[in-house]
């Protein structure tokens, strides 16, 4: 599976990469980017804890 941080809504709060550090991380925009382009199994649930703790809604699997 894959995620996807939609950059109209996120504001740069840091919560998903304190979620899943592994999936997260931020650029010189002070935005948050995913670094992995397949989610292993194993990173799923920081994942969605990353989607329910995200306070913008900016986080979501890409369908
Ligand atoms: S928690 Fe949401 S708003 Fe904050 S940096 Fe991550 S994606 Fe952006």
């Amino acid at each position: 599976m894959k995620v996807q941080v939609d950059h109209d809504r996120c504001e740069g709060h840091g919560k998903c990469q304190m979620a899943a550090p592994e999936v997260f991380e931020f650029r010189d925009d002070d935005l948050s980017y995913v670094r992995l382009d397949e989610i292993p199994e194993e990173l799923k649930a920081k994942v969605e804890k990353a989607i329910r703790l995200c306070p913008r809604q900016a986080i979501d699997w890409v369908k």
